[in-house]
């Protein structure tokens, strides 16, 4: 039977007078990529700050891996991972340096080549944040997410501002982590990559769940309505070209 990983219930923040989440529900599969969509301003920043403990909710039960948000957070931040901020921290730090300064943090002992494999930049080990491409400094902060081995890891727009290379690479190291067992909660705002990467999704506006479902059965939904696309005639679209001109592999590595 599908064990809910995550259940979150009624849940409501204010800022000040403005209610920026408006009593929204769901729960979360262990084992899936589920991915927060809604345009900006919708509250899905505070909604996934509120899950990784780092923000105060206004009311509601938020319950992960059976622990109460409101009774054990630092039990929960234990069996998360929460991407952190590393750019410009310490410049003249590299990665090896970094990994073993945020498992201190974290009290963990890790390998940090064997993590640095894992996201693929063992090559980069010497290199400094500051020197990396845009795609290697997502990877590398999707590894920082790994250090405490958590059972969830949350991941805010992974793929903003990266080549089309970069971004179908990081969508392979975030469904090889999914097949390590790990839950993924993303949140994106492009919905090619929502709909190849996540299991299911709810879409957010002015702080209420509009939509909940895999991307087919939402898209099933559509269509049935009576839906009608203008006419597609079009085999291929500009990143396919892009894709099949450059090719699949890499770059700035
Ligand atoms: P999203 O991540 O979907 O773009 P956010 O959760 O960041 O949305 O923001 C939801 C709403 O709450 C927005 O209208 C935003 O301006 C407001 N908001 C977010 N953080 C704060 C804050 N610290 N103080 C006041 N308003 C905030």
């Amino acid at each position: 039977m599908a064990n809910k990983i995550i259940e979150v219930t009624d849940l409501h923040k204010k800022y000040g007078e403005f209610e920026a989440v408006k009593g929204i529900s769901f729960d979360v599969i262990e084992g899936e990529i589920f991915g927060l969509l809604g345009p900006n301003g919708a509250g899905k920043s505070t909604t996934l700050e509120i899950m990784e403990t780092l923000r105060q909710k206004t009311s509601g039960k938020v319950v992960i891996a059976g622990l109460d948000l409101d009774t054990s957070p630092n039990e929960i931040k234990k069996i998360i991972g929460v991407q952190l901020q590393t750019s410009g921290y310490y410049p003249s730090l590299n990665l090896v340096e970094l990994i073993t300064l945020f498992s201190g943090l974290y009290n963990e002992n890790v390998d940090p080549m064997e993590l640095l494999d894992k996201v693929n930049l063992r090559d980069k080990s010497k290199a400094k944040f500051k020197e990396m491409s845009g795609g290697q400094k997502q990877r590398f902060s999707i590894a920082t997410t790994l250090i405490n081995k958590p059972a969830i890891i949350f991941l805010d727009e992974p793929t903003t501002g990266l080549d089309p290379q970069a971004r179908r690479n990081l969508w392979d190291l975030i469904r090889e982590i999914r097949n390590q067992g790990t839950t993924i909660i993303i949140t994106t705002h492009y919905m090619d990559e929502a709909e190849v990467l996540c299991d299911r999704v709810a879409i957010i506006d002015s702080g209420k769940i509009i939509a909940l479902n895999s991307p087919d059965k939402l898209i099933d939904e559509l269509v049935d309505s009576g839906f009608e696309k203008p006419k597609e005639v079009k085999q291929a679209n500009l990143e396919d070209v892009f894709i099949h001109l450059t090719g699949k592999a890499l770059r700035e590595e």
